[in-house]
């Protein structure tokens, strides 16, 4: 191996995910994860080892360079895998080429166009309407026939480590009758993780379910910040609006689905029968264990939930089917979240609503304090991997520091 990789690390030989960094001395470019370090492809391509034009390497996002096709873009992860592991290839002896990751800045990898959020986790979809609506009959009746879903706001999705301010709003007080105006009390997090569209369709196509895979470049974690009273309050008849534009976070690198391979597993079984353009083969759901946890101000982290993107009821190829069948169009750059990601243990739900239970159990973290919700100054980490023996591929993490309302 060219570099020394960790053990453990996220960024093994097997994972090369994509992402956009700048230094002190370098601009915006495109790069690559490997243990502790960047490989710069700018840098690398300097070298003449691309077949195709190298200045996508060096925008500001990485959307003209997935404009590409997978045809290429799969071909650089394995040729940079191939050139990693031997002592002799173009990148022997060229330390320049790489950059710690700590001397590094991160920014958003991908210039995201459209953004919509879906609502696919049977566990929370439950518990949700358990709590807001009726216990005996949570799910809707929609719900196992269409993969419900919302379009969100794309200009406020942000980088891990972008400080986040608490929304304010209109709320409705229990047992009022009139709503007051002030900062969300609820303020929430959604583990989920999104996937960004690497293929574009034309107005009017539909993509199925047998070729969606080739419309998904890869994955990331994703904190989709939810204002509980906010949301409340304003979501009938249309459904999320402030609640939730006011901040998405993501983590900086973009896992290929190529990566995620070897992590192939069923999704759960789906009764009724769904429709036939939902209707899919194969194993389309991926084990990808999740991790939430709470940092307060100057304390240390306690993990609050476990959970996997496995537990999915509705997978990817099913939303983006669902999402065109009508033909609507998408773009590379567009990013679809799963909703949030909730198992049935009840440490695996993956909001604070449903771990505290709507506020009515709170959750005890590590110094002893408690939380219902999210506090101004707490910082809010994810992380997710996925791991088969010695295969393992992971994201990094998300993490967000909550800042007082403006
Ligand atoms: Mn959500």
């Amino acid at each position: 191996m060219i570099i020394n990789i960790p053990e453990n690390s996220d960024f093994s030989i097997h994972n090369i995910p994509f992402g956009i960094f700048s230094t002190q001395n370098k601009g915006k470019r495109a790069g690559v994860a490997i243990g502790d370090h960047i490989l710069d492809l700018a840098a690398v391509a300097e070298l003449g080892v691309f077949d195709f034009d190298a200045g996508v390497l060096e925008r500001e996002d990485l959307n003209d360079f997935i404009m590409l096709g997978k045809a290429t873009t799969s071909k650089v992860r394995t040729d940079i895998q191939q050139w990693l592991q031997d002592e002799h290839s173009v990148l022997a002896g060229k330390p320049e080429l790489f950059v710690k990751q700590s001397e590094a800045q991160m920014h958003m990898p991908v210039c995201v166009g459209d953004y919509t959020d879906f609502y696919s986790s049977i566990e929370h979809a439950t518990n949700v309407g358990k709590m807001f609506r009726d216990p005996e009959n949570a799910l809707l009746p929609n719900w196992k026939h269409i993969p419900v879903g919302y379009h969100g706001r794309a200009s406020s999705i942000v980088i891990s480590g972008t400080p986040v301010h608490r929304p304010k709003g209109q709320t409705l007080p229990k047992d009022a009758t009139q709503p007051v105006f002030g900062p969300s009390q609820r303020l929430d997090f959604e583990l989920e993780m999104g996937f960004i569209v690497g293929k574009n369709t034309p107005l009017g196509a539909s993509v199925s379910t047998q070729m969606a895979e080739d419309y998904i470049f890869g994955l990331v974690l994703f904190n989709d910040w939810s204002a509980r009273d906010i949301q409340k309050w304003e979501y009938v008849p249309l459904g999320p609006f402030l609640a939730k534009n006011f901040a998405s976070s993501i983590s900086p690198w973009i896992v290929t689905l190529d990566a995620l391979e070897p992590f192939r597993v069923p999704g759960p079984t789906q009764e009724p029968k769904v429709l036939p353009y939902l209707q899919y083969e194969g194993n389309k759901n991926y084990d990808i264990h999740l991790e939430v946890s709470i940092r307060p101000e100057g304390g240390t982290e306690t993990p609050i939930c476990h959970s996997n993107f496995k537990y999915m009821y509705w997978n990817m190829a099913q939303q983006l089917a669902h999402h065109t069948v009508n033909g609507c169009n998408i773009h590379v750059g567009d990013m679809m979240a799963s909703g949030t990601i909730s198992g049935k243990e009840e440490n695996s739900y993956g909001s604070m609503l449903e771990l505290s239970w709507m506020g009515t159990q709170p959750v005890q973290l590590k110094d002893g304090s408690e939380r219902k919700f999210i506090q101004d100054g707490d910082t809010v980490n994810m992380r997710g991997y996925a791991q088969k023996g010695d295969i393992r591929v992971g994201f990094g993490e998300v993490s967000t520091k909550v800042l007082p309302a403006k």
